[in-house]
């Protein structure tokens, strides 16, 4: 008798371990499902586009596009390429005006929201609209970094990171080279 109520003891005990790790996994299964739907959430909300390669609404041929940038603009804005810093037209420019995209012409980004970042690139804290921009993440050079396009002809723009200052917090690092400045703001026309 004594020998069983020892074997149904540790019997119990087997029992009660074996629902307290599956609750334990039943919790951490819960959490990670919570946390992937979280994250996709984000990636939606950033509008970072996970699907196939977004179609803009302005397309050329490498060869199109190389015939009416010079190779810098066209190594920026059409293959991911950064600029030297200090180097660009505008990251010390003042005057007051909108900055389009050197590719399409699509109005990014106006003097009002431009501050200095001291980073020389020139930084802004909003773009004109947020339809004027696409962002993606980038995974370069082991890190992740939001990239900024234009959201009407898919030009690498520049990175946006979350450090800005005032209304938005947010500091669009863009490319010069990518840029280019207009007294006023003026649609594309095609
Ligand atoms: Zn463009």
């Amino acid at each position: 008798m004594a020998d069983y109520g020892k074997w149904a003891g540790t019997a119990l005990r087997v029992v009660v371990m074996a629902v307290i790790l599956l609750v334990v996994l039943a919790i951490i299964l819960t959490l990670t499902r919570k946390a992937a739907a979280e994250e996709a959430a984000t990636v939606e909300e950033s509008g970072v586009a996970v699907m196939a390669e977004k179609q803009y609404p302005v397309q050329k041929t490498e060869e199109e596009w190389r015939a009416i940038l010079t190779e810098e603009q066209y190594q920026v804005t059409r293959h991911g390429g950064t600029e030297c810093a200090f180097t660009g037209e505008f990251w010390n420019d003042h005057r007051e005006g909108v900055y389009h995209c050197v590719c399409c012409g699509n109005p990014l980004f106006a003097s009002g929201a431009k501050f200095e970042s001291g980073t020389g690139w020139p930084s802004y804290f909003q773009p004109v609209g947020p339809e004027r921009i696409d962002t993606k993440t980038d995974r370069s050079y082991g890190m992740v970094r939001t990239e900024v396009l234009c959201n009407r002809c898919g030009a690498h723009l520049g990175h946006v990171f979350r450090d800005g200052p005032k209304p938005t917090g947010m500091r669009f690092c863009i490319n010069s080279v990518a840029l280019e400045w207009k007294p006023e703001l003026v649609e594309p026309v095609e």
